[in-house]
């Protein structure tokens, strides 16, 4: 395999030359190289550094702490784990291919990185054997699959313990989101439609399917910050135990919805469902993350993290319920769309609190009350 050599954060990292990928329709995707590696993943990464070195320094400041990142391909992920977060004991990184192996072993020694193990082993086995016979507590488990969770969310969720990070990138969003509803029957036993609010539908999915994972386990999951952007959606979940606690979590958090008038509501009859209803953030964590930024200057994607970070705590901060869209409310009305500044400026005048939404870019979070925001779509 020819290699090339990226930098990303503070790790240069071998990747397959994209010259020996196998191009169909002339587009190089990043699953035709012979190790995987996305750099439109570049912005996930570097948020997942701030993130996890946050949530060190907020639940384990001094600590020992173990990190497993069992789906690594290049290594990329666990070895900017270890570059960039100084309270880092040990990461393992691992992937099922020999290739990946491989590369993973040249990029840990391209690296220095001194506090990483290296395993070429199926990703369940892996971690089933470093918790229940090396019987080892993992601190973070980053679990970054092709698509689905579903192969892994029971193991990930076994081996966690009493505060443990468990975060995981989904790309299936067409499923999860309500697009393939027939599939999100048949995978995640959900009752959904085609909407185009999916990005956060698939989030509340995903949340509910894990709680109800993390519940038979008597496990808690609670949402630190739960994102969707790009082709993806992204949780960092903080896990707790007790059965009581699992009882109240399902009880408190998981519902159901309905859509109507181009917007979302709870709902409690003939409803699509279920869903995580309850906090998809933390907003303390969110202060941390925002705070702990200025120290990721250096990275590619900074603007982009500075500018996401900040508006997605303005809109947590206002509501963790469900955000609006401006293009659904207005054709339910048959009303042509205003421009989504020029929207939100109009209803601040009229004394409403408004936010633009990390969700969409015509998506925004409002106190205003339904025919204030059609009257409002009208005077444009
Ligand atoms: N985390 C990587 C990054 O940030 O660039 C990308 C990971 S890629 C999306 C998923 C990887 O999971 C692939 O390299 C694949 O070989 C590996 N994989 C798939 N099934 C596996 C399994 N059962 N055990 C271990 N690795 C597996």
């Amino acid at each position: 395999m020819r290699l090339s050599v990226i930098k990303e954060g503070k790790a240069l990292i071998y990747i397959p030359d994209t010259r020996d990928a196998q191009i169909s329709k002339g587009i190089i995707e990043p699953s035709h190289l012979d190790v995987f590696y996305n750099p439109v993943m570049e912005f996930n990464r570097d948020l997942s550094v701030l993130a996890v070195s946050t949530f060190i320094e907020s639940y384990w400041p001094g600590k020992e702490v173990i990190g497993i990142d069992p789906l690594s391909a290049t290594g990329i992920r666990g070895i900017r784990y270890s570059l960039e977060i100084n309270s880092m004991s040990k990461v393992i990184i691992n992937d099922i291919d020999k290739d990946a192996y491989d590369i993973m072993v040249k990029n840990v020694e391209l690296n220095g990185v001194k506090n990483v193990d290296v395993y070429n082993k199926d990703a369940n086995s892996l971690m089933r054997s470093i918790r229940f016979e090396q019987n080892q507590i993992i601190n973070i488990i980053d679990l970054d699959p092709f698509g689905s969770i579903l192969p892994f969310i029971d193991t990930a969720i076994s081996v966690s313990s009493k505060g443990t990070l468990l975060a995981l990138t989904a790309t299936d969003l067409a499923v999860l989101g309500g697009s393939k509803y027939i599939a999100a029957k048949r995978k995640y036993r959900v009752n959904l439609i085609s909407i185009k609010h999916y990005r956060e539908i698939a989030l509340r999915v995903l949340l509910a399917f894990i709680a109800y994972v993390a519940a038979s386990y008597d496990k808690v999951i609670k949402p630190l910050i739960a994102y969707s952007v790009d082709h993806y959606a992204r949780v960092y979940l903080l896990i707790d135990r007790g059965t009581k606690k699992s009882e109240e979590m399902l009880n408190k958090n998981i519902g159901y919805y309905k859509y109507e008038n181009g917007i979302l509501m709870k709902c409690d009859n003939n409803c699509y469902g279920p869903i995580w209803n309850g906090n998809i953030s933390d907003i303390e964590f969110l202060k941390s993350i925002n705070d702990k930024l200025k120290d990721f200057s250096y990275v590619e994607t900074y603007q982009r993290m500075d500018k996401f970070v900040k508006m997605y705590l303005n809109e947590m901060e206002f509501s963790n319920y469900y955000h609006q869209r401006l293009d659904t409310i207005c054709q339910s009305q048959k009303i042509n769309m205003p421009s989504i500044i020029k929207f939100i400026s109009a209803l601040e005048n009229k004394g409403y609190k408004a936010f633009r939404s990390t969700f969409s870019n015509v998506g925004f979070r409002s106190n205003a009350p339904y025919d204030v925001l059609i009257e409002t779509c009208r005077e444009f």
